[in-house]
């Protein structure tokens, strides 16, 4: 019994099986709660004699059961892709993955981006291997001080008391100029994917070599490169020795670009090829997502500092420094220009693409010096939409009704698949008491996670905005005009509240102004809340139980966001900017729009706009549309609105159907032509 508990608790297939994860929670609730809902701490604490007490309980028999009977239905249903092997194994490199409040490897939307990746993938049964860091310290938790700002508290992870197992017996190398970096892998367990995580935290490492893994987003660069090295090189040096031929490798943002000067070193090592044969060889299979809209959100790394680090390592694999360099430059041979991992990425892959269609336009303008000469049009950056993991993301509750109406496959469905309608065919007062049930829910966890008490109405039009606190994010949109917002949040017939959630960057001075700027109002007026610690816990929470789901980004500088979908398909209704995915998604039917000016080069000016745009669309639409109630209270058109979104944005702007996209369109080509290359007799010489 302990036997299996272990292994449901180290498959982190329990974060989208409820039934899983309602088996912990039954053999103590309490200490369910206090270990952060971690399974691995749960069991240590419970030991052996605890378990054994625990399981005799009638509710934990039966819990057992039913987490069995879901863990092995998991397994033996044939994922729908298990057939469809790709010549070659696809390996995914991130240094960040959001899989769960558990594993603190992940900061915000680009981590949870990668973990949903897996997790869909594990579904569908697809061949693919990721690699990450693991964090000693994590991103910290985010407490508020008395002056209502944001600092971090960084706690120390050990490997043993998270959902990992170190793998034995395997450690490699990685270059840190004249010096090696000696690393060890540990395994996290994703459904079918496994997930190998990077350690420099061994004694045979100096400690500053040690320390290298030590947290997530580190700002100096020194340091960040140290990481990306780790990551990259590191990486697929880690994959050899475990055993796996990966030849297409998949780039979640340019932090590990190295993972394609490694694989070209490789390929010269065994293959005996030029520089150049081993470049459009590596190439072939390099699949690159670019997630930032803006230049400076990239990486940047001085002459010298990428000689003092790679220097040796670029001798070795036969590239030239200033090739090197070039390949990071937007202007190639200017030697003042420092080396920018997303020019490198965009020129090393062969497939590049934006998260969102809007977001592929702007890269196509944005990075196009990558292809000097080429109009905008003919850029090479394409696009996959993001997309999110519906069984995490979607409370059991609104998914046990689209088992019931829609089908228990739900989750598995192509968009167009004509069983879908049945969404419609929800009764209405059957919805709107399940969104009930889960705004409850929040609201109780609000009072626990709200930085100062506050009364909370369950009748009150709730709306969730839950986000990393970058700048362009504008949580502060609101404030423009206090006296306005007021009136719209004590409304006695017709109330609104707001939940606020999200950190900013440890060293994100004008993001912890807007915290503090919020946490303000929340201290003054009742109907605001500021919730603490956004996670993904949280997140859960937020996205399940809010009416509205508001995102009012500066236009052009959300590549995608992904809370927006999460919201929509647990039928919450997006009141949004039109960027990134929402500028694809979006149909009166199923939300609103934000009107934006979006002249760019006068932020202030938009921000008056569009703050002007959002107070009329809440005081003219959005409030009427949820308080017009018919007899039973029900507010009927509303309702219809949720179901829209819930069935549109539950299938496109899955994970699922994300993953299926990269492996249509990049995945499944790349690793045809990296074949194909490969079986090309040598030249010989
Ligand atoms: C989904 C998610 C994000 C990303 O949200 P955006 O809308 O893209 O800003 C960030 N953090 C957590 C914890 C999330 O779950």
């Amino acid at each position: 019994m302990v036997e299996e508990l272990n292994q449901f608790a180290y498959d982190l297939l329990w974060t989208w099986q409820p039934r899983i994860e309602a088996l912990f929670r039954a053999l103590d609730p309490q200490l369910w709660k206090s270990t952060r809902e971690n399974p691995v701490l749960l069991l240590a604490q419970l030991g052996e004699e605890g378990v054994r007490r625990a399981s005799e309980r009638e509710e934990v028999k039966r819990a057992f059961d039913d987490a069995r009977t879901a863990y092995h239905e998991y397994y033996e249903r044939k994922p729908r892709f298990m057939d469809a092997q790709a010549p070659l194994g696809i390996a995914y490199f991130s240094l960040e993955f959001g899989l769960s409040e558990c594993l603190p490897i992940y900061s915000g939307g680009l981590g949870v981006l990668a973990g949903d990746h897996l997790k869909a993938t594990s579904d569908l049964g697809l061949p693919l291997v990721a690699v990450g860091l693991l964090y000693k310290q994590g991103f910290g938790r985010q407490d508020i001080d008395a002056a209502g700002r944001q600092f971090e508290v960084y706690a120390e992870n050990r490997g043993s008391d998270l959902p990992v197992n170190k793998v034995e017996g395997v450690e490699v190398d990685a270059p840190i100029g004249q010096r090696n970096v000696r690393i060890a892998v540990w395994r996290a367990q994703v459904g079918r994917v496994p997930l190998f995580l990077l350690d420099t935290d061994l004694e045979s490492n100096p400690n500053d070599l040690r320390n290298i893994t030590d947290r997530l987003y580190v700002p100096e660069p020194d340091r960040r490169l140290r990481q990306e090295i780790v990551l990259g090189i590191g990486g697929v040096r880690i994959l050899r020795a475990l055993g796996f031929d990966s030849g297409v490798f998949h780039l979640n943002e340019g932090h590990s670009f190295l993972c394609a000067i490694e694989r070209i070193r490789e390929l010269r090592a065994s293959r005996q090829m030029t520089l150049e044969e081993a470049r459009l060889v590596a190439r072939a299979g390099i699949v690159f997502t670019t997630h930032t809209p803006i230049a400076a959100g990239s990486d940047y790394f001085d002459a010298g500092l990428v000689w003092d680090l790679l220097g040796p390592y670029l001798a070795q694999v036969g590239i030239s420094f200033d090739r090197f360099m070039d390949l990071g430059r937007q202007r190639p041979g200017d030697p003042r220009e420092r080396l920018c991992t997303t020019y490198a990425a965009l020129r090393l892959a062969d497939q590049s693409v934006g998260v969102s269609r809007l977001h592929g336009a702007v890269s196509r303008r944005l990075w196009k010096d990558a292809w000097r000469g080429l109009p905008d049009a003919q850029v090479p950056i394409g696009s996959v939409t993001n997309g999110v993991h519906m069984p995490t993301w979607v409370a059991p509750e609104i998914a046990s009704l689209l088992s019931r109406y829609v089908g228990s496959d739900w989750w598995d469905l192509d968009p167009a698949d004509g069983r879908w309608h049945a969404v419609y065919e929800i009764p209405a007062a059957e919805l709107w008491t399940i969104h009930g049930d889960l705004k409850r829910r929040l609201l109780e966890l609000s009072k626990e996670r709200a930085e100062t008490p506050h009364e909370i109405d369950m009748n009150a039009l709730t709306i969730g905005f839950g986000r990393r606190f970058a700048p362009y994010k504008r949580a502060n949109l609101l404030l423009r005009d206090r006296p306005r917002l007021t009136k719209l949040l004590r409304n006695t017939k017709r109330p609104v509240q707001i939940l606020f959630a999200g950190k900013s960057h440890p060293a994100d001075q004008p993001g912890k102004d807007i915290v503090a700027g919020i946490v303000g109002l929340a201290r003054e007026e009742p109907r605001v809340v500021f919730l603490k610690d956004y996670d993904i816990a949280l997140a859960r929470h937020l996205v399940q139980g809010a009416d509205v789901w508001l995102n009012n980004p500066r236009r052009f500088l959300e590549a995608s966001g992904t809370s927006g979908m999460k919201a929509g398909a647990n039928g919450a209704l997006n009141v949004s900017v039109l960027d990134g995915w929402w500028d694809e998604a979006y149909r009166p039917e199923l939300g609103w729009a934000i009107p934006s000016g979006a002249t760019l080069d006068r932020p202030e000016i938009d921000d008056v706009a569009e703050a002007e745009g959002l107070f009329r669309l809440l005081e003219r639409e959005v409030v009427p549309a949820f308080y017009e109630r018919d007899e039973a209270g029900i507010p009927r058109r509303w309702v219809e609105m949720m179901k829209a979104s819930m069935r549109n944005v539950a299938t496109q702007f899955s994970a699922r159907r994300m993953v299926i996209d990269y492996f249509t369109s990049a995945y499944g080509p790349g690793a045809r032509r990296v074949e194909q290359l490969r079986l090309l007799p040598d030249w010989g010489g």
